[in-house]
């Protein structure tokens, strides 16, 4: 760097109010693990993670939950670059394996208006799944459009556009260790 140079930390951008420390998601999700250890007791469920907001997600619930499991991934397309999903949801990364007759879980980052998830839910009872079952980290409750059943989540967040631990905001701030909302969209840094 060169001595004008500022050094400019990411992980304490004042644009971002944090919402939940790296602490706190990491002894949500091994009791989300245990819990999902406890009724696949047994079973061999795939575990679905939908990219890319979920891989940080993902592989900590995989690693807090003790079970035989496989691990495939989708992508979703709904919101492109910006903050308000678009409505239109299709497929972009489809999965490599069949699903009949499986039992699934999906695991996503966050359930905002619900579009997405039972779009995606809708088309895996369709494709043959014997059990289709929702991990979600977080859950935007209010701005719901379609009734979906979280079976597993993190926590309940007020409306309010979050990034980090995987989550991004046009690309940006998914290595943050921790959530938080980002206070003035308009700013660049
Ligand atoms: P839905 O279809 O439920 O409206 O949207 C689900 C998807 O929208 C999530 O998987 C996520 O990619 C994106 N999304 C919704 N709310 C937020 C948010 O507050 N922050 C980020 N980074 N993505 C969000």
């Amino acid at each position: 760097m060169s001595s004008s140079a500022v050094a400019v930390s990411e992980f304490s951008n004042p644009n971002l109010e944090p919402l939940f420390t790296s602490e706190q998601i990491q002894t949500r999700v091994a009791e989300m693990g245990a819990e999902i250890s406890r009724d696949y007791a047994g079973q061999t469920p795939l575990l679905i993670g939908v990219l890319k907001g979920a891989y940080i997600f993902l592989s900590d619930l995989v690693r807090a939950t003790d079970l035989r499991l496989g691990v495939e991934f989708m992508a979703i397309s709904s919101y492109g670059a910006g903050m308000r999903s678009s409505g239109e949801v299709r497929i972009v990364k489809d999965l490599d394996v069949p699903v009949d007759g499986r039992d699934i879980l999906i695991v996503e980052d966050i359930v905002d208006t619900g579009l997405t998830l039972s779009f995606l839910i809708g088309s895996l009872h369709q494709r043959g799944a014997k059990s289709v079952r929702l991990a979600a980290l977080l859950d935007k409750h209010e701005r719901r459009e379609r009734d979906v059943k979280i079976d597993y989540c993190g926590f309940r967040i007020p409306d309010a556009f979050v990034v980090g631990y995987g989550l991004d905001y046009a690309e940006r701030y998914r290595n943050l260790p921790y959530i938080a909302v980002i206070k003035d969209p308009s700013l660049k840094d």
